[in-house]
């Protein structure tokens, strides 16, 4: 039995607590789900399950109570509309991404090309445990990536010269950080306080201050559960293949290096965040 489970869990059959009902995940990076599929998923739920789905906190759809001797039927049809189970256990758990630069007027740079290079390249990788990727496209991290084994967030470094304006001509910036002090006119950043949040940047011709840089910052080693902890900040200003060189370094030292079980925050601490650079 724990054979087939380990199998069960490799093409993402997730076993209820009810005797002989399974449910599946299906995960869907940036939780962006058209509604060709919802309807498709909620006629495999009607034909398969009991016609009941479950929004995972992870930006998955569960269909769940489906009878083990349905599963292969139902894996099929999900298969026949394009929608891919995903796999439970020792593999990347899931992708929770926000919109980004994309679809939010706050995001700095785009998740959701950064979420599908990594899943095209480690969905069906097995791991020494189940890890989980939270991207965030600016630093209100509205998807907790300080919290997941690898954190994403974009941020955005102002290049402080002159005086930065609000939404008028004459209206003075107010940093959200207190980052910014005005004295004798002049406007003073005080880079400890800045979080790189791009509010103060002119990215629509208002007059605010001029883009230094802007990239991703990469965090290794939070986790949520029983013993809670921030992530490290393992390098910021990435493009987004820099990010995704550094999160391939960091999976293929863990893949190779970690006991079975060990979890990524346990593993990636006694490894050393310097060695990934
Ligand atoms: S983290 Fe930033 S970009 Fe992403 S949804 Fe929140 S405010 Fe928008
Ligand atoms: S980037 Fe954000 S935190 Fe930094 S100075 Fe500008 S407004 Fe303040």
């Amino acid at each position: 039995m724990k054979d087939s489970m380990a199998c069960f869990n490799q093409i993402g059959y997730i076993e209820e607590k009810r005797i002989d009902r399974f449910a599946v995940n299906i995960h869907f990076p940036c939780g962006v789900v058209t509604s060709d599929q919802l309807e498709f998923i909620a006629e495999v739920a009607r034909q398969f399950g009991e016609g009941t789905v479950r929004i995972t906190l992870k930006q998955g759809i569960e269909i769940t109570g489906i009878p083990a001797n349905e599963l292969q039927a139902a894996h099929r049809e999900l298969a026949r509309g394009g929608l891919t189970i995903a796999p439970a256990g020792r593999y990347i758990d899931a992708i929770v991404s926000c919109c980004g630069a994309q679809n939010c007027c706050n995001g700095l740079m785009p998740t959701q090309p950064l979420a599908d290079r990594i899943l095209k390249k480690w969905q069906q990788v097995e791991l020494p445990n189940r890890i989980t990727i939270a991207i965030a496209g600016c630093p209100n991290a509205c998807t907790a990536p300080l919290l997941a084994d690898i954190g994403v967030i974009g941020v955005a470094m102002p290049e402080p010269r002159g005086m930065p304006r609000g939404h008028s001509p004459t209206e003075r910036f107010e940093c959200p950080e207190g980052a910014i002090s005005y004295s004798n006119g002049e406007a003073v950043w005080k880079q400890d306080l800045c979080t790189y949040c791009g509010q103060c940047i002119d990215f629509c011709d208002l007059g605010g201050w001029k883009l230094a840089k802007k990239g991703f910052a990469v965090y290794l080693g939070g986790q949520l559960g029983r013993h809670p902890r921030l992530g490290t900040k393992a390098a910021e200003f990435l493009s987004e293949d820099e990010t995704a060189a550094l999160i391939n370094r960091a999976l293929d030292a863990y893949r190779q290096g970690a006991n079975p079980g060990e979890k990524f925050a346990d593993f990636i601490q006694k490894f050393g965040i310097e060695k990934l650079k």
